[in-house]
């Protein structure tokens, strides 16, 4: 089992803690409790790049090793890093699990720090991938 996990943060008061698991070759779970969001959807992505020295936009474009268009997470044609939207309740929180079968943990298109593919993790305001970028964290490998 490899296990990551990335700590959301914004100047906006968005706050959020992202568990990452993965069991052998099978689907990466994502587990997921944020807070300090507007009510709705939230697009919810993984970035190319671990870089916050300007915060969520120095992050980079979606993670995508395949070289693809941005999607669905249930698109044949989408970005790795594409995992669609969050939906976050009246009192500003959310609390999710996705199953995804193309940001693994380990391997070549792994999202992990070991091989540079240093993930960003970014929620969009809006729905898809026009949004301004409001908290990111950095995916970090677990011990
Ligand atoms: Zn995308």
């Amino acid at each position: 089992m490899v296990k990551a996990v990335a700590v959301l943060s914004s100047s906006e008061g968005v706050s959020g803690t992202i568990y990452f698991t993965q069991e052998g070759d099978g689907p990466t779970t994502v587990t997921g409790n944020l807070s300090g969001l507007k009510p709705g959807l939230h697009g919810f992505h993984v970035h190319a790049l671990g870089d916050t020295t300007n915060g969520c936009m120095s992050t980079g474009p979606h993670f995508n090793p395949a070289g693809k268009e941005h999607g669905a997470p249930d698109d044949e044609v989408r970005h790795a890093g594409d995992l669609g939207n969050v939906t976050v309740g009246e009192d500003g929180t959310a609390s999710f699990t996705i199953v995804d079968n193309l940001i693994p943990l380990s391997g070549p298109n792994s999202i992990d720090p070991d091989d540079l593919g240093r993930g960003g993790h970014e929620l969009s305001k809006t729905t898809g991938n026009a949004g301004g970028r409001i908290a990111c964290g950095i995916i970090g490998l677990q011990g």
